[in-house]
């Protein structure tokens, strides 16, 4: 019989959007106020200067209503001209997709490939970077945790590399998987534009984005000529002084930032990584207890929100996705673009403990015993015992 209501919770195990904890539903659950007034100014101060704390940063974080494809954007609006060329590494589908929009730009976006099972490898921007006599790399982009692939790249190693060669590039990371999920320093890594979004660790709806910044990426910002409007970092700066913004902000999804850097605070940040990390490890051992293979190859670069499993060949992945989401009404992620069908993702960040841990490597488990997919049983197991001793 056709069942119309489904009972009990969806269980929202993708990459991002993740689950968002009621706490922040019941603090955006308001009727929204005058952005220009003052009950308005003293929730955009809390958040601009709480958001701080999130990117460990002392400088300024600009916050846009926009998905974090508009924070990408506006991380290269603001600091490049026409035809400069910028480094960045293809790690995987969402590198390619910053890849994509800087040509649009019309930039000239220089690629280091990967094979997607990996992370980037600071040498390798070394060895570019040296090579570049005439300084014409303008930035170095790179994906901090590559949510297609559960790769992560070591942003500070990046960094290290850079000054070793002694280049002036800028660099600039997308966070937009990782920040408040895996430990990220904007300042102490001299990172110049850190770019993330609401929707993944920071445990919001979809809606908001950021572009952290260094004093260096400000001095960029007033030499260059890209053409921008919406995305002008100097329109939010003087704005953002009283607690405004240069267009309706997105108030009820601030009403819930405000929450959500609250909840981080309350738990710790380091204890939110070190939840974060024995999660993705427990679910790698769940899925080495299946017989399954992690799409990450690189063992230094495993992600600690999400993970990318490999299916055997001649299995679709999406439909192992599809039982699971019929019978169990949860939502794994797909792979993306040359992995469609080859992977599934699980994600394990955001509002997230060790029961829905369980639940979630329980619906995968139930979904294999549903499929034919070839495999062992017992991954939940492992993943508990795990749980129990490293507790
Ligand atoms: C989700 C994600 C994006 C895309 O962000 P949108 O909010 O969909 O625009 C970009 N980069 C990474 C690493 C992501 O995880």
């Amino acid at each position: 019989m056709k069942k119309n209501y489904k009972a009990g919770r969806h269980l929202l195990q993708i990459p991002g959007p993740t689950n968002v904890p009621d706490r922040i539903l019941r603090a955006m659950d308001y009727p929204t106020i005058d952005h220009r007034g003052e009950e308005f100014f003293n929730l955009a101060k809390k958040c601009l200067s709480g958001i701080k704390d999130i990117f460990k940063t002392e400088n300024h974080v600009i916050i846009y209503p926009a998905s974090g494809t508009g924070a990408w954007e506006a991380a290269l609006v603001n600091t490049l001209s026409p035809g400069d060329t910028v480094l960045m590494v293809e790690t995987g589908h969402f590198a390619s997709l910053w890849v994509k929009l800087a040509r649009r730009l019309g930039l000239n976006a220089e690629l280091i490939e990967t094979n997607w099972r990996r992370g980037a490898e600071p040498e390798k921007i070394a060895e570019r970077l040296s090579s570049d006599k005439t300084g014409k790399i303008k930035a170095v982009c790179i994906v901090h945790n590559e949510t297609s692939t559960g790769a992560m790249s070591d942003v500070f190693k990046v960094r290290q590399c850079i000054d070793d060669v002694g280049h002036s590039a800028l660099l600039m990371a997308d966070t937009i998987s990782s920040l408040a999920s895996s430990d990220f320093c904007h300042d102490e890594w001299g990172v110049d534009v850190t770019v993330s979004g609401s929707q993944k660790g920071l445990m919001l709806p979809p809606g908001l984005s950021f572009n952290a910044i260094s004093e260096k990426a400000w001095g960029a910002y007033e030499k260059s000529t890209l053409p921008r409007s919406y995305w002008d970092w100097g329109e939010h700066i003087t704005s953002n002084s009283t607690g405004a913004f240069p267009y309706t902000p997105a108030t009820n999804l601030l009403f819930g930032l405000n929450e959500a850097i609250l909840m981080l605070k309350e738990e710790g940040l380091d204890n939110v990584f070190l939840r974060h990390k024995r999660h993705a490890e427990a679910t790698r051992l769940a899925v080495q207890t299946w017989g399954l293979e992690v799409l990450c190859e690189n063992k230094d670069d495993f992600s600690n929100t999400l993970t990318a499993v490999l299916l055997p060949e001649g299995h679709n992945a999406d439909n192992l996705r599809s039982i699971v989401l019929d019978k169990f009404d949860m939502a794994l992620g797909n792979g993306l673009s040359r992995l469609a069908g080859k992977v599934f993702r699980i994600g394990h960040l955001g509002d997230f403990n060790d029961l829905m841990l369980v639940a979630t490597l329980g619906g995968i488990e139930m979904g294999l015993a549903n499929s034919d997919v070839p495999h062992q049983v017992g991954g939940t197991q492992a993943a508990m015992q795990f749980l129990k001793q490293n507790s």
